[in-house]
Protein backbone atom coordinates (compact mmCIF):
# COMPACT_ATOMS: atom_id res chain seq x y z
CA UNK A 1 0.00 0.00 0.00
CA UNK A 2 1.17 3.20 -0.52
CA UNK A 3 1.67 5.91 1.75
CA UNK A 4 -0.86 7.98 0.43
CA UNK A 5 -3.35 4.99 -0.21
CA UNK A 6 -2.29 4.53 3.58
CA UNK A 7 -3.23 8.52 4.39
CA UNK A 8 -6.42 8.13 3.22
CA UNK A 9 -7.39 5.32 5.04
CA UNK A 10 -6.32 7.38 8.20
CA UNK A 11 -8.38 10.01 7.33
CA UNK A 12 -11.37 7.60 6.92
CA UNK A 13 -10.75 6.05 10.48
CA UNK A 14 -10.26 9.49 11.81
CA UNK A 15 -14.00 10.47 10.94
CA UNK A 16 -17.30 9.60 13.15
CA UNK A 17 -20.70 10.09 12.30
CA UNK A 18 -23.77 10.04 14.78
CA UNK A 19 -26.38 7.77 14.06
CA UNK A 20 -29.95 5.66 14.47
CA UNK A 21 -28.64 2.79 13.59
CA UNK A 22 -27.70 -0.22 15.07
CA UNK A 23 -23.52 -0.59 15.01
CA UNK A 24 -21.63 -3.68 16.29
CA UNK A 25 -19.15 -2.12 18.81
CA UNK A 26 -16.21 -5.26 17.90
CA UNK A 27 -17.21 -4.21 14.18
CA UNK A 28 -16.31 -0.28 14.86
CA UNK A 29 -12.65 -1.15 15.67
CA UNK A 30 -12.45 -2.90 12.97
CA UNK A 31 -13.63 -0.31 9.98
CA UNK A 32 -11.31 0.53 7.60
CA UNK A 33 -8.47 -1.04 8.42
CA UNK A 34 -6.59 -3.15 5.79
CA UNK A 35 -5.35 -6.24 7.19
CA UNK A 36 -2.37 -7.84 5.34
CA UNK A 37 -2.75 -11.29 3.95
CA UNK A 38 -0.40 -13.32 1.73
CA UNK A 39 2.24 -10.91 0.17
CA UNK A 40 0.93 -8.30 -1.01
CA UNK A 41 -2.97 -8.44 0.07
CA UNK A 42 -4.99 -7.11 2.38
CA UNK A 43 -8.61 -7.30 3.18
CA UNK A 44 -10.16 -3.90 4.95
CA UNK A 45 -14.43 -3.52 6.02
CA UNK A 46 -15.86 -0.72 4.29
CA UNK A 47 -19.08 -0.72 5.54
CA UNK A 48 -21.28 -3.09 7.22
CA UNK A 49 -25.34 -3.08 8.38
CA UNK A 50 -26.93 -4.94 10.78
CA UNK A 51 -25.62 -6.91 13.86
CA UNK A 52 -26.41 -9.77 16.26
CA UNK A 53 -30.04 -8.00 17.21
CA UNK A 54 -30.44 -7.47 13.43
CA UNK A 55 -30.88 -11.60 13.38
CA UNK A 56 -33.45 -11.39 15.93
CA UNK A 57 -35.31 -8.61 15.02
CA UNK A 58 -35.98 -9.84 11.92
CA UNK A 59 -36.76 -13.74 12.97
CA UNK A 60 -39.19 -12.13 15.34
CA UNK A 61 -40.51 -9.33 13.10
CA UNK A 62 -40.71 -6.96 16.06
CA UNK A 63 -41.23 -3.20 16.26
CA UNK A 64 -38.14 -2.71 18.29
CA UNK A 65 -34.57 -3.89 18.62
CA UNK A 66 -36.54 -7.24 19.39
CA UNK A 67 -33.55 -8.01 22.04
CA UNK A 68 -35.62 -9.44 25.04
CA UNK A 69 -32.98 -10.59 26.47
CA UNK A 70 -29.07 -10.91 25.58
CA UNK A 71 -29.64 -14.84 26.33
CA UNK A 72 -32.39 -15.46 24.42
CA UNK A 73 -30.55 -13.99 21.31
CA UNK A 74 -27.83 -16.37 21.74
CA UNK A 75 -30.52 -18.95 22.21
CA UNK A 76 -32.09 -17.97 18.85
CA UNK A 77 -29.70 -17.58 16.86
CA UNK A 78 -28.20 -20.57 17.28
CA UNK A 79 -31.89 -22.38 16.90
CA UNK A 80 -32.02 -20.59 13.72
CA UNK A 81 -28.42 -22.00 12.38
CA UNK A 82 -29.06 -25.42 13.60
CA UNK A 83 -32.73 -25.55 11.89
CA UNK A 84 -31.45 -23.86 8.48
CA UNK A 85 -33.86 -20.99 8.90
CA UNK A 86 -31.27 -18.52 6.78
CA UNK A 87 -33.33 -15.94 5.77
CA UNK A 88 -32.72 -13.59 9.03
CA UNK A 89 -29.01 -14.15 8.55
CA UNK A 90 -28.85 -12.26 5.29
CA UNK A 91 -30.08 -9.07 7.48
CA UNK A 92 -26.76 -8.32 7.97
CA UNK A 93 -24.21 -7.63 5.25
CA UNK A 94 -20.70 -6.57 5.16
CA UNK A 95 -18.61 -4.55 2.45
CA UNK A 96 -15.00 -5.29 2.27
CA UNK A 97 -11.73 -4.06 -0.34
CA UNK A 98 -10.44 -7.35 -1.09
CA UNK A 99 -6.68 -7.08 -2.82
CA UNK A 100 -5.70 -10.89 -3.87
CA UNK A 101 -3.73 -12.55 -6.91
CA UNK A 102 -5.82 -12.97 -10.19
CA UNK A 103 -5.81 -17.18 -9.25
CA UNK A 104 -7.67 -16.48 -5.98
CA UNK A 105 -9.89 -14.39 -7.60
CA UNK A 106 -11.28 -16.78 -9.95
CA UNK A 107 -11.95 -19.11 -7.17
CA UNK A 108 -13.38 -16.50 -5.07
CA UNK A 109 -15.87 -15.20 -8.31
CA UNK A 110 -17.59 -18.26 -8.16
CA UNK A 111 -19.34 -17.39 -5.37
CA UNK A 112 -22.27 -15.62 -7.53
CA UNK A 113 -24.07 -14.16 -4.34
CA UNK A 114 -22.01 -11.46 -3.87
CA UNK A 115 -22.04 -7.84 -5.26
CA UNK A 116 -18.66 -6.96 -6.88
CA UNK A 117 -16.70 -4.02 -8.44
CA UNK A 118 -13.43 -5.24 -9.56
CA UNK A 119 -10.44 -2.52 -10.50
CA UNK A 120 -10.35 -1.94 -14.44
CA UNK A 121 -7.39 -3.20 -15.94
CA UNK A 122 -8.97 -1.60 -19.40
CA UNK A 123 -8.88 1.97 -17.82
CA UNK A 124 -5.87 1.37 -15.29
CA UNK A 125 -2.26 -0.24 -15.12
CA UNK A 126 -1.89 -2.65 -12.77
CA UNK A 127 0.79 -2.51 -10.25
CA UNK A 128 3.83 -4.78 -10.59
CA UNK A 129 2.83 -6.90 -7.57
CA UNK A 130 2.73 -10.90 -8.08
CA UNK A 131 2.07 -13.13 -5.08
CA UNK A 132 5.13 -15.55 -4.93
CA UNK A 133 4.85 -17.81 -2.30
CA UNK A 134 6.90 -18.30 0.80
CA UNK A 135 9.39 -21.47 0.45
CA UNK A 136 7.64 -23.18 2.94
CA UNK A 137 4.49 -23.20 0.84
CA UNK A 138 6.16 -24.54 -2.41
CA UNK A 139 4.81 -28.21 -2.01
CA UNK A 140 4.69 -30.78 -4.48
CA UNK A 141 1.53 -32.10 -5.79
CA UNK A 142 -0.64 -34.78 -3.56
CA UNK A 143 -0.48 -38.20 -4.32
CA UNK A 144 -4.21 -38.80 -2.36
CA UNK A 145 -6.27 -36.05 -3.29
CA UNK A 146 -5.81 -34.60 -7.17
CA UNK A 147 -7.25 -31.21 -5.65
CA UNK A 148 -4.07 -30.48 -3.38
CA UNK A 149 -0.91 -29.85 -2.14
CA UNK A 150 1.45 -32.47 -0.33
CA UNK A 151 4.96 -32.39 0.71
CA UNK A 152 7.42 -29.63 0.92
CA UNK A 153 9.34 -29.14 -2.25
CA UNK A 154 13.30 -29.89 -1.55
CA UNK A 155 15.93 -27.10 -0.93
CA UNK A 156 17.29 -26.86 -4.96
CA UNK A 157 13.93 -27.79 -6.30
CA UNK A 158 12.37 -24.82 -4.31
CA UNK A 159 14.89 -22.59 -5.22
CA UNK A 160 14.54 -22.71 -8.65
CA UNK A 161 10.74 -23.03 -8.82
CA UNK A 162 10.86 -19.55 -6.92
CA UNK A 163 13.65 -17.87 -9.27
CA UNK A 164 11.02 -19.17 -12.26
CA UNK A 165 8.06 -17.66 -10.57
CA UNK A 166 9.95 -14.14 -10.19
CA UNK A 167 11.79 -13.84 -13.30
CA UNK A 168 8.20 -15.19 -15.70
CA UNK A 169 6.46 -12.34 -13.48
CA UNK A 170 9.38 -9.91 -13.76
CA UNK A 171 9.60 -10.16 -17.77
CA UNK A 172 5.92 -11.02 -18.90
CA UNK A 173 5.25 -7.14 -16.73
CA UNK A 174 8.49 -5.85 -18.76
CA UNK A 175 6.72 -6.45 -21.65
CA UNK A 176 3.46 -4.55 -20.10
CA UNK A 177 5.00 -1.94 -19.28
CA UNK A 178 6.86 -2.06 -23.00
CA UNK A 179 3.65 -2.41 -25.26
CA UNK A 180 1.42 0.19 -23.19
CA UNK A 181 4.13 3.07 -22.97
CA UNK A 182 3.37 5.75 -25.38
CA UNK A 183 7.11 6.76 -25.73
CA UNK A 184 8.05 6.73 -29.17
CA UNK A 185 5.22 4.65 -30.42
CA UNK A 186 1.48 4.25 -29.89
CA UNK A 187 1.10 1.92 -27.18
CA UNK A 188 -1.04 -1.30 -27.42
CA UNK A 189 -4.11 -0.28 -25.54
CA UNK A 190 -4.23 -1.84 -21.63
CA UNK A 191 -7.21 -3.86 -22.12
CA UNK A 192 -5.24 -5.84 -24.82
CA UNK A 193 -1.61 -5.71 -22.98
CA UNK A 194 -2.78 -6.69 -19.61
CA UNK A 195 -3.35 -10.45 -21.22
CA UNK A 196 0.50 -11.18 -21.09
CA UNK A 197 0.22 -10.55 -17.27
CA UNK A 198 0.54 -14.66 -15.05
CA UNK A 199 -2.17 -15.10 -12.94
CA UNK A 200 -0.28 -14.39 -9.87
CA UNK A 201 -0.65 -10.75 -10.32
CA UNK A 202 -2.88 -8.66 -7.40
CA UNK A 203 -6.55 -7.30 -8.24
CA UNK A 204 -8.92 -5.59 -6.16
CA UNK A 205 -12.35 -5.76 -6.00
CA UNK A 206 -15.53 -4.29 -3.71
CA UNK A 207 -17.26 -7.18 -2.77
CA UNK A 208 -20.52 -6.68 -0.38
CA UNK A 209 -22.24 -10.35 0.77
CA UNK A 210 -24.89 -10.92 3.39
CA UNK A 211 -24.24 -12.88 6.36
CA UNK A 212 -26.02 -16.22 4.86
CA UNK A 213 -23.72 -16.22 1.66
CA UNK A 214 -20.45 -15.02 3.58
CA UNK A 215 -20.79 -17.98 5.74
CA UNK A 216 -21.68 -20.23 3.20
CA UNK A 217 -18.15 -19.26 1.73
CA UNK A 218 -16.51 -18.97 4.67
CA UNK A 219 -17.42 -22.99 5.44
CA UNK A 220 -15.80 -23.80 1.85
CA UNK A 221 -13.17 -21.70 1.93
CA UNK A 222 -12.08 -21.47 5.59
CA UNK A 223 -12.15 -25.43 5.62
CA UNK A 224 -8.76 -27.56 5.58
CA UNK A 225 -9.26 -28.57 2.34
CA UNK A 226 -9.61 -25.23 0.74
CA UNK A 227 -6.35 -23.66 -1.10
CA UNK A 228 -4.24 -22.32 1.41
CA UNK A 229 -3.82 -18.97 -0.25
CA UNK A 230 -7.51 -18.11 -0.12
CA UNK A 231 -7.98 -20.15 2.90
CA UNK A 232 -5.54 -17.27 4.47
CA UNK A 233 -8.39 -14.71 3.04
CA UNK A 234 -11.62 -16.45 4.37
CA UNK A 235 -9.28 -16.79 8.28
CA UNK A 236 -9.00 -12.79 8.23
CA UNK A 237 -12.48 -12.34 7.20
CA UNK A 238 -13.36 -14.67 10.27
CA UNK A 239 -11.61 -12.97 12.46
CA UNK A 240 -13.77 -9.94 11.90
CA UNK A 241 -17.30 -11.70 11.56
CA UNK A 242 -16.25 -13.35 15.09
CA UNK A 243 -16.19 -9.60 16.53
CA UNK A 244 -18.98 -8.05 14.46
CA UNK A 245 -21.63 -10.57 15.03
CA UNK A 246 -20.45 -12.95 18.08
CA UNK A 247 -23.77 -15.08 18.38
CA UNK A 248 -23.88 -15.84 14.98
CA UNK A 249 -20.35 -16.47 14.39
CA UNK A 250 -20.45 -19.07 17.31
CA UNK A 251 -23.13 -20.63 15.99
CA UNK A 252 -21.54 -20.85 12.87
CA UNK A 253 -18.66 -22.09 14.17
CA UNK A 254 -20.40 -24.74 16.64
CA UNK A 255 -22.88 -26.22 13.62
CA UNK A 256 -20.79 -25.05 10.16
CA UNK A 257 -17.11 -24.95 10.50
CA UNK A 258 -16.78 -27.46 13.34
CA UNK A 259 -19.78 -29.59 12.68
CA UNK A 260 -20.28 -31.96 10.25
CA UNK A 261 -23.17 -33.66 8.32
CA UNK A 262 -23.43 -37.45 8.58
CA UNK A 263 -25.27 -39.51 5.64
CA UNK A 264 -28.32 -41.69 6.28
CA UNK A 265 -25.67 -44.59 5.75
CA UNK A 266 -22.77 -42.50 8.08
CA UNK A 267 -25.83 -42.31 11.49
CA UNK A 268 -26.65 -46.35 10.63
CA UNK A 269 -22.97 -47.10 10.95
CA UNK A 270 -22.03 -44.80 14.12
CA UNK A 271 -25.14 -46.61 15.95
CA UNK A 272 -23.84 -50.05 15.07
CA UNK A 273 -20.65 -49.13 16.39
CA UNK A 274 -21.91 -47.11 19.64
CA UNK A 275 -23.81 -50.71 20.28
CA UNK A 276 -20.44 -52.72 20.24
CA UNK A 277 -20.54 -53.93 16.31
CA UNK A 278 -17.19 -54.19 14.48
CA UNK A 279 -18.02 -51.93 11.60
CA UNK A 280 -15.55 -52.15 8.37
CA UNK A 281 -15.21 -50.46 5.39
CA UNK A 282 -16.95 -53.29 3.65
CA UNK A 283 -20.12 -54.02 5.78
CA UNK A 284 -20.63 -50.33 6.02
CA UNK A 285 -21.74 -49.93 2.32
CA UNK A 286 -19.71 -47.02 1.89
CA UNK A 287 -16.78 -46.38 -0.78
CA UNK A 288 -13.21 -46.76 0.58
CA UNK A 289 -13.18 -43.14 -0.07
CA UNK A 290 -16.52 -42.32 1.78
CA UNK A 291 -15.05 -44.54 4.78
CA UNK A 292 -12.38 -42.55 4.72
CA UNK A 293 -13.82 -39.53 4.86
CA UNK A 294 -16.00 -41.20 7.85
CA UNK A 295 -13.50 -42.29 9.88
CA UNK A 296 -12.04 -39.28 9.92
CA UNK A 297 -14.97 -37.45 11.64
CA UNK A 298 -15.29 -40.16 14.02
CA UNK A 299 -11.38 -40.14 15.15
CA UNK A 300 -10.73 -36.40 14.43
C1 LIG B 1 -12.99 -27.58 -2.55
C2 LIG B 1 -13.64 -26.98 -3.76
C3 LIG B 1 -13.33 -27.44 -5.03
C4 LIG B 1 -13.94 -26.90 -6.18
N1 LIG B 1 -13.58 -27.34 -7.41
C5 LIG B 1 -14.15 -26.80 -8.53
C6 LIG B 1 -13.78 -27.23 -9.85
O1 LIG B 1 -12.97 -28.11 -10.02
N2 LIG B 1 -14.38 -26.63 -10.91
C7 LIG B 1 -15.33 -25.65 -10.77
O2 LIG B 1 -15.84 -25.16 -11.77
N3 LIG B 1 -15.68 -25.22 -9.54
C8 LIG B 1 -15.13 -25.76 -8.42
N4 LIG B 1 -15.48 -25.29 -7.18
C9 LIG B 1 -16.46 -24.21 -7.08
C10 LIG B 1 -17.82 -24.74 -6.60
O3 LIG B 1 -18.36 -25.69 -7.50
C11 LIG B 1 -18.80 -23.58 -6.44
O4 LIG B 1 -18.96 -22.94 -7.68
C12 LIG B 1 -18.30 -22.55 -5.44
O5 LIG B 1 -17.88 -23.17 -4.25
C13 LIG B 1 -19.43 -21.55 -5.12
O6 LIG B 1 -20.40 -22.21 -4.39
P1 LIG B 1 -21.94 -21.86 -4.57
O7 LIG B 1 -22.35 -22.01 -5.99
O8 LIG B 1 -22.68 -22.72 -3.57
O9 LIG B 1 -21.96 -20.34 -4.07
P2 LIG B 1 -22.85 -19.13 -4.59
O10 LIG B 1 -22.61 -18.87 -6.03
O11 LIG B 1 -22.61 -18.00 -3.63
O12 LIG B 1 -24.32 -19.61 -4.44
C14 LIG B 1 -24.90 -19.88 -3.15
C15 LIG B 1 -26.08 -20.78 -3.37
O13 LIG B 1 -27.05 -20.08 -4.15
C16 LIG B 1 -27.66 -20.98 -5.07
N5 LIG B 1 -27.39 -20.50 -6.44
C17 LIG B 1 -26.65 -19.42 -6.80
N6 LIG B 1 -26.68 -19.25 -8.12
C18 LIG B 1 -27.40 -20.27 -8.62
C19 LIG B 1 -27.77 -20.66 -9.94
N7 LIG B 1 -27.43 -19.96 -11.02
N8 LIG B 1 -28.53 -21.76 -10.07
C20 LIG B 1 -28.90 -22.48 -9.03
N9 LIG B 1 -28.60 -22.17 -7.74
C21 LIG B 1 -27.85 -21.08 -7.55
C22 LIG B 1 -27.08 -22.37 -4.79
O14 LIG B 1 -27.89 -23.01 -3.86
C23 LIG B 1 -25.75 -22.05 -4.14
O15 LIG B 1 -25.27 -23.08 -3.30
C24 LIG B 1 -14.89 -25.84 -6.04
C25 LIG B 1 -15.20 -25.38 -4.75
C26 LIG B 1 -14.61 -25.92 -3.62
C27 LIG B 1 -14.95 -25.37 -2.26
Amino acid sequence: MTPEQKAEIEAARAQSHQTRRATAPGMETHLYTAYPVLDHGFIRVIDYMGDDSAITQAARVSYGRGTKAVSNDEGLIRYLMRHWHSTPFEMCEIKLHVKLPVFVARQWIRHRTANVNEYSARYSILDREFYIPAADDLAAQSTVNNQGRGAALSGEEAARVLDWLRDDATRAYDHYEAMISQDGQQGLARELARMNLPANIYTQWYWKVDLHNLFHFLRLRADAHAQMEIRVYAEAICAVVKDWVPFAYAAFEDYRLGGVSLSARGVECLRRMLAGEEVTQESSGMSKGEWREFMGVING
